[in-house]
């Protein structure tokens, strides 16, 4: 599974919350990090990693990649579902702001 990280987006050094095991995301980011290209390499047509310095992506950073995707991936599917219904609230709420406008405007005629 890909992570949702990218060269512009990095994981962050701190686990997010829904992450198991910190220390192994701590390993994983940092192994991350050094399987991108370097800075001059970045934006190239062709990049290529600053540690092995194969094609980017290399296998190793691919490998590594993944094993964040897994780490944040799974509890990430769960939070979607939940937050389905979240979403539907802004509608009544709306309908009573607008109730309370009226109900104002009815007031002051
Ligand atoms: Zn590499």
């Amino acid at each position: 599974m890909r992570s949702p990280y990218t060269l512009d987006n990095p994981p962050p050094n701190e686990p997010p919350s829904e992450v198991l095991v910190p220390s192994l995301w701590r390993v994983q980011v940092r192994w991350w990090n050094r399987h991108t290209p370097s800075l001059d390499q970045r934006g190239v047509k062709h990049p290529v990693c600053g540690h092995c310095a194969q094609t980017w992506p290399c296998h190793s950073w691919a490998c590594w990649d993944g094993q964040l995707g897994q780490a944040v991936g799974p509890r990430a599917e769960q939070a979607a579902p939940k937050a389905a219904p979240a979403a539907n609230l802004p509608a009544p709420s709306r309908a009573l702001a607008l109730g309370s406008a009226l109900a104002a405007h009815a007031a002051k005629a």
